[in-house]
């Protein structure tokens, strides 16, 4: 038992819920212990603008450096398990139509059990190849603490470089992603936005577009963010605390 109390007004709206869209963001994983990309820029990286690494501009001028950062972040990912908050989503899953659009670039929804839907943000784990696009899985290199630039490996295809499989800063969400985003929404008569900020777009236009297809919205984050005011309720409190009390008074 997890000991708070869930507000009763989503208590009845999960309940009655056939198609429920959870959006997630960064302080889902955050719980985790996975730095959110600002506080990603530790140590090695502290000179450096994330803005910078994460940008076509930043790949083209020193593509060794953006792979090492991104090979990096997918440690600091690897190091880190699943929450609360996750394995409820999971639990949750079995139960009702539940689909899970993240932008979390991180694999730790499926590693705690969830199927997720769209990844709008792209992901740590799915490199491309620059020139053809090729998807491919290069074992990662052991990783070196000392060493921040790291060559990215050759496609398999083609030879081209693999480029890191996340979304850069200037690019467009992929296609499929964020049709999957978008009818997941759409279909939902619940969308719960949980633990994002509300500040970057498209994602962040999810919300506003339930509301407007008739869709209950409830906000899940500890602080008032862009979205609280289109929420049709506002629990102040974390994934990894609110999710799990949720889940367990829908029994
Ligand atoms: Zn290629």
């Amino acid at each position: 038992m997890t000991g708070i109390e869930v507000p009763s007004a989503v208590i009845e709206v999960a309940r009655s819920a056939r198609s429920v869209a959870v959006l997630t963001g960064a302080g889902v994983s955050a719980e985790s212990g996975v730095p959110t990309f600002r506080d990603a820029q530790t140590g090695l990286w502290s000179n450096f603008d994330p803005a910078d690494l994460a940008s076509p501009e930043g790949w083209a001028r020193d593509s060794d450096l953006v792979w090492g950062w991104y090979q990096w972040r997918a440690q600091l990912v690897r190091r880190s398990e699943p929450n609360a908050g996750h394995l409820a989503l999971t639990e949750w899953q079995q139960r009702v139509h539940l689909d899970i659009a993240t932008q979390n670039v991180d694999d730790l929804h499926e590693r705690a059990g969830s199927t997720v839907i769209a990844h709008v943000h792209g992901s740590l784990f799915d490199p491309r190849c620059s020139e053809c696009g090729l998807h491919s899985q290069p074992e990662p290199d052991p990783f070196d603490e000392r060493s921040d630039r790291v060559p990215p490996p050759s496609c398999p295809d083609c030879g081209g470089e693999m480029r890191p499989g996340a979304v850069w800063f200037g690019e467009p969400l992929p296609e499929t992603e964020w049709t999957a985003a978008v009818e997941a929404v759409e279909s939902a008569d619940l969308v719960l936005v949980v633990g994002t900020s509300g500040v970057v777009f498209p994602f962040a236009g999810l919300p506003a577009m339930a509301r407007s297809t008739g869709a209950t919205v409830v906000e899940i984050n500890p602080v008032e963010t862009e979205i609280s005011d289109m929420a049709d309720f506002r629990w102040r409190t974390t994934a990894a605390t609110g999710l799990p009390a949720l889940v367990d008074s829908l029994r």
